[in-house]
């Protein structure tokens, strides 16, 4: 079985950032990931907000990320982490083909985007619906798009389709966006997006397997707009699930830590989107990170 001193859940800027402070600690030390290394990084169009680039592309920030973990010859394990249990002084990290044992653990699995919960949703992922714009808007190219949300993320993401898509309809529950200033003036001279507020999604329309079209609900009334694509910006949840076994506290699914990133598990951390806070970003996220990595670190020590 394969031996570590400590194991990352995750390559998004927490689980990285973490990777680096532990490497250059000198540890042994394996990130195991089950997607794409940047995690939600590389849904986000432009970064603007990230000190040092006046403005990054989320995957460009992710690549160089990345490379500075492999350059630090940090064990990359591709692989979905399915449980983690804790054996006081090792844990065993088990994914779906492998188990490993470690002295310490990062959790640093972030969140997953928020669903609708309407019927015909879960089939028409990646048949119409998607929650990434910059990964999919391109299968949308000349067609009616639907992006529902009113944060930056939905109103980035509606800026971006209205480039690629002949029309992109903006369904906000509410009677205003809540994305920030700047980014709703850069949305003003775009024609082609139409904002639809106090607009709830009540009905998803497929045909042969693909998204035809949606149904809208306001008070009063339900319209039908037609489109092929529905691109969907209503927050994230975590899921961790995979640490049911563990025994790390969770508080409506994320992980509750202290000032220093340690559960209530000795030797399990957390740290990024995945945790219990008041403010979720790339910046809070990678400051965690390094926290969790430096208590680890010590307690490792
Ligand atoms: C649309 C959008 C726009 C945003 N724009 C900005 C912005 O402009 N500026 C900003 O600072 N922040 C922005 N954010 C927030 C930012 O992306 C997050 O705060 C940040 O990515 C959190 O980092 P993380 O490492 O905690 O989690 P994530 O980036 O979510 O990474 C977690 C990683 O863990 C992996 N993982 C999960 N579960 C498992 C498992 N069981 N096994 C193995 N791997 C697993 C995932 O695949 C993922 O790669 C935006 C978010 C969204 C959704």
């Amino acid at each position: 079985m394969l031996n570590f001193d400590c194991v990352v859940i995750g390559s998004g800027p927490a689980g990285m950032t973490a990777a680096i402070y532990l490497r250059r600690a000198n540890l042994n030390v394996a990130i195991i990931e089950k997607g794409a290394p940047g995690g939600l990084m590389n849904n986000i169009i432009n970064i603007e907000n990230y000190p040092g680039f006046t403005k990054v592309e989320g995957p460009t920030l992710s690549m160089n990320m990345n490379k500075q973990v492999t350059d630090l010859n940090v064990t990359y394990k591709y692989g979905n982490v399915i449980s983690v249990e804790d054996f006081g002084e090792y844990k065993i990290v088990k994914t779906e083909t492998e188990e490993i044992k470690s002295k310490a653990v990062i959790i640093a699995s972030g969140r997953v985007p928020r669903k609708l919960g309407l019927e015909n949703e879960d089939k028409l992922v990646g048949r119409g619906i998607g929650f990434c714009a910059l990964c999919d808007g391109f299968f949308f190219k000349d067609k009616p798009v639907a992006v529902v949300g009113g944060g930056n993320g939905a109103v980035e993401a509606a800026i971006y389709l209205s480039t690629i898509c002949s029309e992109v309809f903006l369904i906000h529950r509410r009677e205003e966006l809540t994305a920030d200033k700047a980014t709703i003036d850069k949305m003003k001279n775009r024609s082609n997006i139409k904002v639809k507020y106090n607009s709830v999604v009540s009905t998803i329309i497929p045909e042969d397997d693909k998204l035809k079209g949606i149904e809208i609900t306001t008070d009063d009334q339900t319209s039908k707009l037609e489109v092929d694509g529905m691109f969907i910006y209503i927050g994230q949840v975590p899921d961790t699930s995979y640490l049911d076994k563990s025994g790390v506290k969770l508080d409506n699914k994320y992980v509750l830590v202290d000032k220093t990133m340690r559960t209530n598990i000795k030797n399990i951390y957390a740290c990024g989107d995945v945790i219990k806070k008041e403010i979720y970003q790339i910046t809070t996220a990678i400051g965690e990170g390094t926290i969790a990595a430096s208590s680890a670190t010590k307690d490792i020590n």
